[in-house]
């Protein structure tokens, strides 16, 4: 399997640290705001990359951290943290607005099929961790305590620019948009690690440290969870590609001086979704969630579809043009797998591996997502019997998870009076603004595998 690795510049043979296992770290969301479908295209494309790992064979450990805390406006350290901010907007604590974000985040994920991680760790649990960590490399001259707070040293490394071959002063552009440099730094590219003179009074999570009571930065948290979970040997850490600076640049930084060798060797980064000319933010401009593409009436998988038809590293400008002819397409494509007669006698060993080997050949050329598709429609014309056909795509949708082989028809449950009792009781919790209720029933469903779907009509249900 070949991939490009941002941290060499080339797209290169992948080779785990151990034979046959993969340990694989993902940046989670921001929990402040619904995600948009321009994170989930990162989100989606990991989830392609984890699942195509264990096609060809590897065991994947794979974590992700939950952003709870320390991630400020602006990626610089500069502005006010974000958690606090909508807590203060939306009237609640932090920790409720945390909890709200995360589920719905991993709702709209098993809406497009991206499969939950088996580790994901939220960023205030491993506080400890933290100060350990930044403990140690004040210790080794790393980094040191000033006004109050404690920064990472950048002029200590040898080189600090890994990951980008930018020039500095490019790259600090939009990092610190509008706001005021921090002087007690001192060398501009150092980042905080242990906040504790905030220009906020209103923080509401704060911790002990040996450096008075605050909270981490946000890059540590990252270093830290992975650490933790996945050992100083990491082999792929994702992302968009806004985090190649500074997050993952600074992930860099502090988690090499501390364990003191290399840390992870394959970084992949998605492109950005673009609405208009502009990279889709939470913070700035329109943004598009999962639910707003099912009001509108599209099957969000058919947005699934669309971004497995471009390549990973390549822009993707979103319209709903776009939208349409990706979901006419797939639901054409749906129907005709679903008319293959998967009975009609034994599979043709000799075309299942000839297909099979194309669809490899398509993802293991630095995961060509849209060759991979187009795998499926020469499936289609190929010249084998119905069983082959369906067999063959039934694998490559271990990848792709377009539901390829699922029944589109409604299918009922078999407890549906049960369901219904409970989607008129959250109904009747939701009249009475008993919000609280509305959501567990919902939670208490999904994890049970029923998911519900709120029309105009009233609600529905569908099996997941
Ligand atoms: P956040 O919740 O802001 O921390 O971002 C979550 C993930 O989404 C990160 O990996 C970002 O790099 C990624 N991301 C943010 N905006 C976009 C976008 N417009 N298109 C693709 N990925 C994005
Ligand atoms: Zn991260």
């Amino acid at each position: 399997m070949r991939m490009y690795n941002t941290l060499t510049r080339k797209v290169e043979e992948f080779v785990p640290c151990c034979e046959g296992e993969v340990k694989l770290y993902t940046c989670g969301p921001t929990v402040y705001h619904y995600a948009h479908i321009g994170n989930l295209r990162s989100y989606l494309h990991e989830d392609v990359l984890e699942k195509y790992l264990k096609y060809i064979g590897y065991k994947v450990d794979r974590v992700m951290n939950i952003t709870d805390v320390g991630h400020l406006t602006s990626d610089g350290d500069e502005g006010s943290d974000k958690m606090v901010n909508s807590a203060k907007k939306e009237h609640k604590s932090v920790m409720d607005i945390a909890k709200f974000y995360t589920d719905k985040f991993f709702e709209d994920c098993a809406t497009l099929n991206i499969r939950k991680p088996d580790t994901v760790v939220p960023a205030t649990s491993l506080i400890d961790d933290y100060i350990k960590i930044i403990s140690k490399l004040l210790d080794t001259g790393y980094a040191y305590v000033n006004g109050g707070n404690v920064y990472f040293d950048t002029s200590k490394l040898k080189e600090y620019y890994v990951l980008t071959n930018h020039k500095e002063d490019d790259l600090l552009v939009g990092v610190r948009d509008d706001v005021t440099e921090d002087e007690n730094k001192r060398n501009k590219t150092d980042f905080v690690l242990w906040f504790t003179k905030s220009k906020f009074e209103d923080q509401e999570l704060k911790w002990d440290s040996p450096w008075g009571v605050g909270y981490p930065g946000w890059h540590i948290e990252c270093s830290g969870i992975s650490l933790k979970y996945l050992g100083e040997y990491l082999d792929i850490h994702c992302g968009g590609v806004d985090n190649i600076f500074p997050h993952h640049t600074n992930e860099i930084a502090q988690s090499e001086s501390y364990i003191g060798h290399k840390w992870c060797n394959y970084w992949f980064h998605v492109e950005h979704l673009n609405l208009g000319s502009e990279k889709m933010s939470k913070s700035k401009g329109e943004v598009l969630t999962v639910d707003t593409l099912k009001a509108k009436g599209y099957e969000p998988l058919s947005y699934r579809y669309l971004a497995l038809s471009s390549h990973y590293q390549n822009k993707l400008e979103f319209t709903f043009e776009n939208l349409s002819g990706a979901q006419n397409a797939y639901l054409k494509l749906r129907a005709k797998v679903l008319r293959l007669n998967r009975e009609d006698g034994e599979v043709n060993q000799e075309m299942f591996d000839k297909y099979k080997k194309q669809f490899m050949d398509a993802m293991d050329d630095n995961f060509n997502t849209s060759m991979a598709l187009t795998t499926v429609y020469d499936v289609l014309k190929a010249d084998t019997n119905d069983a082959t056909k369906f067999h063959l795509i039934e694998d490559f949708d271990r990848v792709l998870s377009l539901d390829l082989t699922k029944e589109m028809e409604k299918k009922t449950a078999e407890n549906e009076d049960e369901i219904l009792k409970l989607i008129a009781e959250r109904a009747e919790a939701k009249k009475n603004k008993d919000f609280a209720t509305a959501d567990q029933i919902r939670n208490d469903l999904l994890e049970k595998g029923i998911r519900l779907i709120d029309t105009k009509e009233g609600t529905t249900y569908e099996i997941i």
